[in-house]
């Protein structure tokens, strides 16, 4: 199936990076989200993103223009049921996800390939809420999305192969690289990552060493870009405890057992970056470690 238009289901961190990177691969995208001040914050933050790309020289100012032109944004969710295909990028809860399938489902082509960003919901599960489980994968960008250059393909139980050669070649006409992942908690970036962020916030918390010896020693010593704890602010110490439970809970092995510091960081409140305090305190001109 060739796909031309892609319907965007949730306009946050996630959701204007593959508007974004859609629209600018030449895609005609519908954002969608149930907050209006979502959609123009991401509209903002996709013009901000590409002027960057432009400055950089990585792309043209006509190419920029034309991406921008190439985004249409709605709060109707049945707008989007013309589209090719859809990929739904709102918030982390099961039964939001399951809640925007099922109001999509009278409104889309019997064609309508139907996807989902999800970092550690079962692909499967979600399928089966639909009345297309054969057109249904997982299709997890990495943060930040114009950026990074995987893509994680998950098929369900369920999935036909004529939907994931479908979605390879997108994956390739979006000038990024697919890995193909089995439908098990957390697929396979997160599954191997997460443990080595929650090892590093036990190697905190058992003293072993500090924030700063921590971070210095994996991006001086196994030259890692980013330290693991800096790396957990970045993406948010909620979503890197939420992942851990969903490796704790699916796979039922005591290694995936979150680190009790990191539930107390969550617990206060310090998030990472984005609450501006996590396990360095971002608030100042320089961050500071918290510990
Ligand atoms: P976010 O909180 O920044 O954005 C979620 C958006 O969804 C919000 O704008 C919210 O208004 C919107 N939304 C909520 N309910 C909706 C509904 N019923 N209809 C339409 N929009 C709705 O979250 P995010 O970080 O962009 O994460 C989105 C998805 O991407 C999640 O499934 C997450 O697991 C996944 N993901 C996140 C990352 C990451 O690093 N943040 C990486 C890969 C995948």
């Amino acid at each position: 199936m060739d796909i031309k238009t892609v319907g965007v289901v949730g306009a946050g961190q996630m959701g204007n990076g593959i508007a974004h990177v859609f629209a600018l691969a030449g895609f005609e995208v519908l954002l969608n989200d149930i907050s209006q001040e979502a959609l123009d914050k991401a509209m903002a933050r996709i013009e901000k993103n590409l002027e960057r790309q432009v400055s950089r020289e990585k792309i043209s100012e006509a190419e920029k223009a034309a991406a921008l032109s190439r985004i249409r944004t709605t709060t109707t969710l049945s707008e989007l049921g013309t589209s090719d295909l859809i990929v739904e990028s709102a918030t982390e809860r099961e039964t939001v996800k399951q809640a925007i399938f099922e109001d999509l489902l009278p409104h889309l082509k019997p064609e309508t390939i139907l996807t989902t960003n999800t970092s550690s919901i079962s692909i499967t599960r979600l399928a089966t809420r639909t009345d297309r489980p054969e057109k249904f994968m997982g299709f997890h960008f990495m943060n930040p999305v114009p950026v990074m250059q995987l893509v994680e393909l998950i098929r369900g139980i369920a999935t036909d192969e004529a939907t994931y050669k479908t979605l390879l070649k997108v994956v390739e006409k979006l000038g990024k690289t697919a890995a193909s992942a089995e439908d098990f908690p957390a697929f396979i970036v997160n599954r191997i990552l997460m443990p080595m962020i929650n090892e590093a916030v036990y190697t905190l918390y058992e003293g072993v060493g500090n924030v700063r010896s921590i971070d210095e020693s994996l991006k001086l010593g196994a030259n890692h870009p980013m330290g693991p704890l800096e790396l957990a602010d970045f993406i948010g110490l909620d979503t890197c405890l939420a992942i851990m439970n969903v490796l704790h809970e699916g796979l039922a092995d005591t290694k995936y057992r979150p680190c009790p510091l990191l539930t107390k960081y969550v617990e206060a409140g310090w998030l990472g970056r984005k609450t501006q305090r996590g396990f360095y305190d971002y608030r100042g001109e320089t961050p500071v470690p918290t510990r």
